[in-house]
């Protein structure tokens, strides 16, 4: 069985211990994805933004620690523990499907917000392994992507990828009167966003990569690239002519995007922005 895979923008770290619309939609596609192949996520390979590294790494741990890797928040937030287990097992094949030279194992990092924030919410009792794959900060969009590709086959051995960054994501421009409040991004940030997600629903995997070519608007929406990155992971996984169902596709404070993506076989309904399984 061929597993979907998922990019999610994750937004606030605070969207873990609150009820927002995207956090809800986060736990209605958990729930649908656990319903229906339940039985056959063997583990999750998370890919965050927020671990950047020279060289690639995978978290090799049996019991990968919960890092709170931000400032400036409430306590609770510093309290939440996510205790899935890790899968040295899985961080092995990781490593021989990408290279042995090419990825080392990793005994220091753990489940950093860009993943925990968002598997909190698609499995809440952590009883699914983890194992986070870092983002090699020495590769461009084209190498990232190649080097996802090779990752494909774990589709059908039972390992669910979740990327986890934004598409649109600058924080300079963030417009911070409103931050929590939904709705339309800056003019170069909603161009952006649309941009990307006709690439993503046209399966033009060329332009989502050929960074040269990357546009002005672009260009602002991803002013440094980690975030960007992690799409292109879950992009990279697809078949030829897949195409993604998105859903929480808007904008917070004007240059932050939270839109998502879901590949694969689930049947899914979106109204009013809530996301159903069908
Ligand atoms: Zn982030």
């Amino acid at each position: 069985m061929k597993l979907p895979f998922l990019f999610i923008g994750h937004g606030s770290p605070m969207n873990a211990i609150t009820d927002t619309r995207y956090s809800r939609n986060w736990r209605t596609l958990g729930a649908a994805l656990r319903q229906q192949y339940g039985g056959h996520i063997r583990a999750v390979l998370a890919v965050s933004a927020h671990w950047c590294t020279r060289g690639s790494a995978v978290t090799a741990m049996a019991e990968p620690r919960t890092i709170h890797d931000f400032g400036g928040f409430p306590q609770a937030l510093f309290e939440v523990q996510y205790p899935a287990p890790g899968s040295p097992e899985l961080a092995a094949q990781v490593r021989s499907l990408l290279g042995e030279d090419v990825v080392a194992d990793d005994h220091g990092w753990g489940l950093d917000h860009g993943s925990w924030s968002v598997l909190c919410h698609l499995f809440p009792d952590a009883g699914v392994p983890v194992v986070q794959l870092s983002l090699d900060a020495g590769l461009d969009s084209a190498a990232h992507y190649a080097l996802a590709r090779r990752l494909a086959p774990l589709r059908e051995q039972g390992v669910l990828m979740v990327a986890s960054g934004s598409i649109v994501h600058n924080l300079r421009q963030t417009d911070r009167s409103a931050p929590d409040e939904p709705g339309r991004g800056y003019d170069w940030a909603e161009s952006a966003r649309l941009r990307v997600n006709d690439w993503l629903l046209r399966a033009d995997h060329a332009a989502l990569t050929n960074e040269a070519a990357y546009p002005a608007d672009l260009r602002l929406a991803a002013p440094t690239p980690d975030h960007w990155w992690p799409l292109l992971y879950a992009a990279a996984l697809a078949d030829a002519d897949e195409k993604p169902l998105l859903f929480n596709d808007e904008m917070v404070g004007k240059s932050l995007s939270m839109t998502s993506a879901v590949w694969g076989a689930v049947d899914w309904t979106e109204e009013g922005g809530a996301l159903q399984a069908a």
